[in-house]
């Protein structure tokens, strides 16, 4: 299964790159295709597949040895990847700036920092758009 999804190129083309390394097992043995970070299923429907991302769990702008590096990629749904933007989990740590991979731990890690800024950055969302509802509401 892994090496079918793989060779199929299921996420916009870097599937073969991504799953060997975000491997994720639902009840029934079968494949999920899970945001890293909110963990909606990427395959619910077409849009959700079609504007989800190959995530670059440290910013390429900043981790040029890193940008091609399967450990690095994460997939990502449109609203997770947007509130991320250039969050940098390893700013305090220069000695990723040269790394050549991610270990498990680290990706992890990362990806458990990355979760937590999504979700301050979600709940200002949330704040705007009650705000923007009230408005509207009572226009
Ligand atoms: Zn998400």
């Amino acid at each position: 299964m892994a090496e079918k999804l793989r060779d199929s190129g299921s996420f916009k083309g870097g599937g073969e790159k991504i799953w060997p390394h975000f491997p994720r097992l639902n009840g029934k043995g079968k494949w999920n295709f899970l945001c890293a970070y909110c963990e909606m299923d990427l395959l619910k429907d077409i849009p959700t597949w079609q504007s989800s991302h190959d995530d670059h769990i440290l910013p390429q702008s900043k981790y040029k040895s890193l940008v091609n590096e399967p450990t690095n990629h994460a997939p990502s749904c449109c609203f997770c990847n947007n509130l991320k933007g250039r969050f940098d989990a390893a700013k305090d740590e220069p000695r990723f700036r040269d790394s050549k991979f991610l270990t498990s731990e680290e990706r992890t890690r990362f990806i458990d920092a990355a979760k937590e800024h999504i979700e301050k950055k979600r709940k200002e969302k949330e704040k705007q758009f009650e705000q923007l509802k009230s408005i509207l509401e009572s226009s």
